[in-house]
């Protein structure tokens, strides 16, 4: 992620990434108590362009605010960071972490008066794979929306995420597909899910998941190209009609599923309107119109 020539924000400044250091004392390292996102930028033909910063920021913001974290900065400065970290480290197809944690020592369960901010990027190329993602349904559920803010990217939430998607690769299949607290399906430990059926998508509604940016612009592309999108609950057991899947995250772009525990899609992935999307989507975030593309490999980052 960093070399002796890394540059990272941390706490007002552009520091070595060799130097940016954190107390072991910080309430978000033993509690879980921090916020983030996962953001990607692109070598367009229009520069080096971070899709839906400004999302993506908004919804840093609604994280500190949902769970108490005091934010010092503005979307719009937020932005220009962003901006300034990447070029200072020369990169165009990145990755950018913006982490705010409490950084003072304190062990009492109470939320902080004060936050620190680090952001760091690293270069995050295309990769492209005709490999599918098996899927298991997780005997891990998604967290309890009543117990915490479930649409807020809290770092807490992410234990969760990385127990579900052990257990999955235990039981040899690629990742899990957790279910919500009432057993319909919510969505994978860093990703959103979507199926397809009659030459329509469906997929899990506000509520019990994360709003991922990425599937928003997935269903605003697919209502463009006037494929029908459902947000609704279903069960697991519905999958078995489904003719297709996908995951979304901005990580991954879209990751076409070939199977889901013993349910596996018969229909050749490139016949799906995952596959369609999935270069709707690449052309987008790359600026590129009528751009020809495969669907990315399974690289995964929360
Ligand atoms: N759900 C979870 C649990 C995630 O961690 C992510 C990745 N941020 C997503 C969905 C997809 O969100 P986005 O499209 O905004 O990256």
């Amino acid at each position: 992620y960093f070399t002796n020539q890394t540059l990272v924000f941390h706490d007002g400044q552009f520091i070595s990434a060799e130097q940016a250091q954190c107390s072991l004392y910080s309430p978000s390292l033993h509690y879980g108590h921090a916020v983030f996102e996962g953001i990607r930028a692109y070598d367009t033909a229009n520069g080096t362009r971070v899709f839906k910063i400004k999302e993506h920021y908004e919804r840093l913001a609604y994280s500190c605010r949902a769970t108490s974290i005091p934010l010092a900065y503005s979307v719009q400065e937020l932005t220009d960071i962003t901006y300034q970290l990447l070029e200072k480290n020369n990169l165009s197809n990145a990755y950018v972490r913006p982490l705010v944690y409490a950084p003072d020592p304190m062990m009492s369960i109470k939320a902080p008066t004060a936050s620190s901010l680090f952001m760091a990027a690293w270069e995050w190329g295309n990769y492209f794979s005709n490999q599918l993602t098996r899927l298991t349904i997780s005997p891990y559920q998604r967290p309890n929306p009543k117990s915490v803010p479930i649409e807020a990217k809290v770092s807490s939430h992410y234990a969760n995420s990385i127990i579900a998607s052990h257990e999955a690769k235990q039981r040899g299949y690629d990742e899990a597909l957790l279910l919500d607290i009432n057993g319909y399906v919510a969505e994978g430990p860093g990703a959103n899910f979507f199926y397809e059926w009659d030459g329509a998508l469906y997929t899990a509604p506000a509520g019990n998941i994360l709003q991922g940016i990425t599937r928003n612009t997935i269903i605003d592309l697919a209502r463009s190209l006037d494929i029908p999108v459902f947000e609704e609950f279903f069960t697991p057991e519905t999958l078995h009609h489904a003719t297709g899947a996908f995951l979304t995250g901005t990580a991954a772009e879209v990751v076409g599923v070939a199977s889901i525990d013993d349910h596996v899609f018969t229909t050749p992935y490139e016949e799906t309107i995952g596959a369609k999307l999935a270069t709707a989507y690449s052309a987008l975030v790359r600026e590129e119109v009528g751009a020809r593309r495969t669907r990315p490999a399974v690289e995964q980052s929360a």
